[in-house]
């Protein structure tokens, strides 16, 4: 008989064969798990059937074979759409829930399943595609302890490292959002430097070395600027708000001159000029946090 801490599972189901699924499936075939799967369009299936998964004729199928069953689809209304068709059959088993969506869709969803007697992990996976299956790629979860525990070995065939965040099943959810809070305006943003090298005739490969070493230098802001702003600490010491105003007024004119689109860098310009309008123009730029947290209506802070 295994200990609570030693994975149980050595098939699985992979449900969404996007191209997350399609990288966890091959992941667990790369280990030697037993592989079946199911996904809306049943082509996106071929190679992995070609490696020796098993494609099942339906969802309840697909749920029947294992019980350990990992979800990557779109969202949780997916979810729903697909799983309604095997509504008999969830009891007894553990949805991996690896499909990104809300805090609140997730408890829904985790409520859901619960009620029908199965058992759900929510999950966010903090890694693209190419580093599925290797070891210094993470992914939130949190739900049930026991769950986790039993399946733990499972899961870290999908990500090496797995971040438990506790029972509360929106937590992974909220973490993994906070995490998507950052990464897509970061890269917009990149992508907006690109366009403007690019009406300068400056290839996107010239600009890399600095992007990279730009981001790679964030952790010095992170680290400077948290216990600061948990001690509600804006002083204007190192930066002010009017600087940073006219800074990015700096960054929307050149994109203007340039001929690129300057919807981003005026969104976040106009964070500034309400941080400014506010009348805290002498202190941080830290202090967007509570104009932030005020709501979009909020004037003054
Ligand atoms: P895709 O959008 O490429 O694939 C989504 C999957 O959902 C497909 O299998 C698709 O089926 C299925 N699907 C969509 N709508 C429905 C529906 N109405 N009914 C049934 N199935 C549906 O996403 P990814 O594979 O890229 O990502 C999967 C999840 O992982 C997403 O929640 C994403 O946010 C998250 N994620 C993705 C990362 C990435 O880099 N790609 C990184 C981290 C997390 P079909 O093939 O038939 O269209």
């Amino acid at each position: 008989m295994p200990s609570a801490s030693q994975s149980v599972t050595q098939s699985v189901t992979v449900i969404g064969l996007g191209p997350m699924g399609q990288a966890m499936a091959a992941a667990y075939l790369d280990r030697g798990y037993e592989v079946t799967l199911w996904n809306r369009t049943p082509s996106r299936a071929d190679a992995l059937v070609a490696r020796g998964a098993t494609l099942a004729d339906s969802p309840q199928q697909a749920v029947i074979a294992n019980e350990l069953v990992v979800l990557s689809l779109i969202d949780y209304d997916a979810m729903y759409g697909v799983l309604e068709q095997a509504k008999e059959s969830l009891a007894g088993r553990v949805f991996v829930n690896l499909s990104s969506d809300t805090p609140e869709k997730a408890k829904a969803g985790a409520h859901w399943i619960t009620e029908l007697g199965g058992t759900h992990l929510t999950g966010g996976v903090l890694a693209p595609p190419p580093l599925i299956g290797t070891p210094e790629a993470s992914t939130f979860y949190s739900g049930p302890r026991a769950a986790y525990d039993t399946h733990r070995a499972a899961l870290e065939v999908i990500t090496g490292k797995s971040d438990y965040r506790g029972d509360d099943p929106g937590l992974a959810a909220l973490m993994y959002q906070l995490n998507m809070v950052i990464f897509w305006p970061a890269m917009i943003a990149y992508w907006q430097a690109v366009a403007v090298a690019a009406a300068h005739g400056i290839t996107a490969a010239e600009i890399a070395p600095y992007a990279a070493e730009n981001f790679a230098g964030m952790g010095h802001f992170i680290d400077f600027y948290a216990p600061r702003i948990d001690a509600n600490n804006h002083a204007g010491d190192v930066d002010r708000t009017s600087m940073g105003l006219a800074s990015m007024e700096h960054v929307v004119h050149t994109a203007a001159d340039a001929g690129v689109d300057t919807a981003f860098p005026e969104a976040v310009r106009d964070v500034f000029r309400r941080v400014v309008d506010a009348g805290h123009g002498a202190d941080s730029f830290s202090r967007a946090v509570e104009v932030m947290r005020k709501g979009a209506s909020a004037t003054t802070v």
